[in-house]
Parts: structure tokens; sequence; C-alpha cells
């Protein structure tokens, strides 16, 4: 989207975002809510928001409630508060970075009085009474930092808030590589430090491994193939994960292992669930999108970084044929990519 774009579009939502205060102001009772298998963005827009209001706003009840969490992103202090049915119905549920409802992680969303959306992904199925998308955002985190900053004569912001955000953005951004990256996102993340980030503290926490866990990547590395014009491609199988002692967010990281490699312009890991006959795919590309492919096998997502889920072999055939015959019509199409 180009800047003039971007400038119409955050004026006109600036309206939006007034609501969505005025919202949280007139209720007692927030719960805040984000996807399941929960990224960096995801845990990190929740809490550095939920933070941000409980500062605020004191004297609200302020949860982050969700039904799974992220053990690589424990080290941001997740709200693991579990509430009874009743506890929804005079409450406004936020969903933070979540496309569709089907993607919340806490199913009790509709029992609350009123709910607000706050999201960065393609809005191919808008729901909520009040919903702020902005789809060139970088991340969620990139918007709450814009949410406190437009309201920040009656906001407040510490030095947790600012570590989750700040953690989202790091995230979301590849380390801040991806093209979704703007000046915006280098001026919320340069406010974050601004507020006090510990950089050294969160790089550590955020890729330092265990040194057995290099082996999985050595193996995927190895066990990769790449399509006639470029795709590069994993099959985390069940097997693989049973003898690696992987968590299912391990195997899923398999995808960034297969980003660099020069004329591969999309890479694609395929997850096998343990206990069900589900794959789950995580797509990547960049210079051209990748989620018209994921659309098509149950998913969405963004331009350069989408999610779906396929049954069987036949089904990955099919995908990494159609995503095989997108980056040969890219490239005979483009010059500048590599
Ligand atoms: P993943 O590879 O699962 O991290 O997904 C990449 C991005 O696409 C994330 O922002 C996800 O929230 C989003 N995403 C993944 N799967 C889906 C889906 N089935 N529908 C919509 N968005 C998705």
């Amino acid at each position: 989207m180009d800047k003039e774009t971007i400038e119409q579009m955050k004026q006109k939502n600036f309206e939006v975002k007034k609501q969505i205060l005025e919202k949280i102001k007139s209720y007692d009772k927030l719960i805040i809510g984000r996807h399941f298998r929960p990224d960096g963005d995801a845990v990190g827009s929740t809490n550095g928001l939920a933070q941000i209001l409980k500062l605020s706003f004191p004297e609200k009840d302020i949860h982050v409630v969700n039904e799974d969490y992220s053990d690589y992103l424990a080290f941001l202090d997740d709200d693991k508060s579990v509430f009874p049915d009743e506890y929804y119905a005079d409450a406004l549920f936020i969903a933070v970075d979540t496309g569709t409802v089907e993607r919340l992680s806490n199913k009790k969303y509709c029992l609350a009085k009123e709910i607000v959306k706050i999201d960065h992904h393609v809005d191919d199925k808008p729901y909520g009474d009040i919903f702020w998308v902005e789809d060139w955002r970088s991340s969620a985190c990139e918007m709450i930092f814009d949410f406190y900053e437009t309201f920040k004569d009656e906001l407040k912001i510490d030095a947790y808030a600012a570590k989750c955000l700040y953690a989202g953005i790091n995230t979301d951004t590849g380390r801040f590589r991806f093209s979704s990256v703007n000046g915006d996102t280098l001026r919320a993340a340069a406010g974050l430090l601004d507020i006090g980030v510990d950089l050294e503290y969160i790089q550590a926490c955020l890729d330092l491994q265990d040194y057995d866990y290099y082996k999985f990547e050595a193996r995927v590395l190895t066990d990769m193939k790449i399509t006639e014009n470029g795709v590069a491609y994993i099959i985390v199988t069940r097997e693989m994960q049973k003898e690696y002692g992987l968590t299912n967010e391990q195997a899923s990281n398999s995808v960034s292992y297969m980003g660099s490699i020069k004329g591969c312009i999309a890479w694609i890991a395929f997850i096998e669930n343990p206990f069900n006959d589900e794959i789950r795919v995580r797509l990547r590309s960049r210079f051209m999108p990748i989620i018209g492919i994921a659309s098509q096998f149950r998913g969405g997502g963004h331009d350069n970084a989408a999610g779906a889920t396929v049954y069987n072999h036949d089904e990955i055939n099919d995908l990494l044929a159609k995503a095989d015959e997108a980056v040969k019509t890219f490239k005979a199409e483009n010059n500048d990519w590599m």
C-alpha cells in the first residue's frame, strides 16, 4: 500500500480508535484474547495492551484469557486465569491479532456483552461490534503502541508493556527484516526503547536455543526439498517430532530455517499433527505474495506469511504444485527477485 493511502486510512481510523477508547472506559470488566498457537505478536500485543489498560484504569477488572500458551514466550509472563461462563456476561472482549473468530483461542468470546477487534491480518471475515483493522501494519503490537501514542494524555505505559510490545514487533517482522516494516514500525520500536527495553535480554530470550535443538535444524536442512521453480519445503513427520522430542511449537519453527535460500522465493513447512490427520501448513515468501495459495487450503494471514491446513499427502502435493506454478509465473513476469 502506498504512503498516501496509508496516511488517509490512518486519519479515517482515528475515529474508530476513539470509539474503542470510549468503549473501554464504559466497561468495568475487560477480557483480552488472541489467536490459538500464539506467536510473539499475539502474546506481546495482548499482554502489552492489558498492562497499558491496567496502569491507566486501575479500578477496572482486566485479564488476558486464552486456552493455550507458548513455552517459548513464557518470559512475557502470561496471565493464565480461567473464568466461568457467567463472568463474561457484563464484559467487553477485546480480540487482538486474530483475523477470524474461528482462530480465537478463548472460545468463550461469544459470551461477552460486546466484542472489539484490533488486528493487522487481511480482513476476510470481519467480526466484532467495533473493529480496527490495518492490514499494512507490521504487527498488532505496532497498533497497540499507536493506540497508546494516540491517547497518551490519558493512557500510561511502563517497561513491562514496552517489553511485550517490542518482542511482538521484533518477532513479527523477522527482526525488522520483512517488507511490512516502514517508518512507523521503526518509530514504534524507537519509542519502546526510550520507555526502557532491555534489548540484550529480550534478544537472548528470543534467539537462544538448547544445543540439542540445532540437530533438528540440521535435519530440516538435510531433508528439505526444492520444487522445480524454487519452492523450498519440508514435511515434519510425526516420527521426526518423536525422534527429536519436539513440542508443536518447535516443530513449527522449521519454516524459518528455509528462508535464506537464493532462488527460493517461497518456502513451506508441513507439520503433521501427532494426534490426528491434520497437517498444519506454514507458508512464507519474499517478493511475491503467498496468501492466495493459503486461502485455497482453509487458510489466510498476510501476503508474505500465511497459514493453512491440509489433511493428506495428496493435498500436500496439490498445494506444492500450485505454489510452484505461482512462483514460476512470478519469476517469468518480474525481474527484481533473487
Ligand atoms: P503461521 O504460519 O501459522 O504463523 O501463520 C502466519 C500468519 O497467518 C499468522 O499471522 C497467522 O495468524 C495467520 N494465519 C495462519 N493460519 C491462518 C488461517 N487458517 N486463517 C487466517 N489466518 C491464518
